[in-house]
């Protein structure tokens, strides 16, 4: 989001504030963050905007008090030291995130946040870090660094595009089902082709980049299913595409 290609303002219509506010709480930026994951709260900012909302964008990190009020929880990925720094505090928040899942609050959560979503990560090394059971998977790290440009088939969103870059492979219960199929890249696991995993109105992926400037499919379903759950209806504006679709065709080149 920050290298737009002219430098020139995308043009979709703003008419931030006629439809209402829609709160963004972005779940530990400081140790959960990497290849652009803060870029998916940028993207909803921008587009929250588009289609006639307030957008708020907060922050949550170790120790906070936990906002009120949340209308979509995000969450990026992070080292396996970053894990373990927050998984305590993430314990803390366990009853916070799963009433809001439970009531049908949208969130995306990114590789290593999607991991602690689960039952528990066991990492490389041996240290179990459990998760918050919000979804039914379990990850296990493994020597094997899977890292490359990701394409994945999905009836929801059409193709998805990302990179992905993890030692943990995930594999799913029959609780969640997943995002899609891998067609480039690997995704959960090595074996199965499946990338990422939905749950009620839970989107869950290994795929960074960030993921929403290029895949704005995913982000309306997000500000769609929030703006019904708060409002009981969602009205849509006029988003300007144009640089997310030159980000995807980018993206759709990369090799692996
Ligand atoms: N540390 C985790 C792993 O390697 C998550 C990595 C990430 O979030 N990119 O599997």
């Amino acid at each position: 989001m920050t290298a737009e290609p002219t430098g020139a303002e995308p043009t979709g219509t703003e008419t931030t504030g006629s439809k209402g506010t829609i709160r963004v709480v972005q779940l530990y930026p400081r140790d959960m963050n990497i290849y652009g994951d803060w870029g998916n709260a940028l993207v909803l900012k921008r587009r929250i905007g588009w289609h006639g909302y307030t957008p708020e964008l907060l922050e949550y990190n170790v120790g906070d008090e936990f906002p009120a009020d949340v209308d979509i929880i995000l969450g990026g990925g992070g080292q396996d030291s970053g894990q373990l720094v927050i998984q305590d505090d993430l314990h803390s928040r366990a009853g916070n995130l799963t009433e809001l899942a439970e009531d049908g609050a949208p969130m995306l959560v990114i590789c290593g946040l999607y991991q602690l979503f689960g039952r528990f990560f066991k990492t490389r090394t041996g240290s179990v870090i459990p998760g918050i059971g919000i979804l039914d998977v379990e990850t296990h790290g493994t020597d094997e660094r899977l890292i490359g440009n990701v394409k994945v088939a999905t009836a929801e969103f059409g193709e998805v595009l990302g990179y992905e870059n993890h030692s943990g492979q995930t594999t799913l219960g029959s609780g969640v089902r997943p995002l899609g199929t891998v067609a480039k890249g690997t995704g959960n696991n090595s074996s199965d082709g499946h990338e990422g995993a939905r749950f009620r109105n839970i989107v869950a992926s290994y795929l960074h980049g960030s993921l929403l400037p290029k895949n704005p499919a995913i982000a309306d379903f997000l500000i769609r299913t929030a703006a019904e759950r708060k409002y009981g209806t969602f009205v849509p504006g006029t988003p300007d595409d144009h640089y997310a679709a030159l980000a995807r065709e980018h993206a759709a080149r990369r090799p692996r």
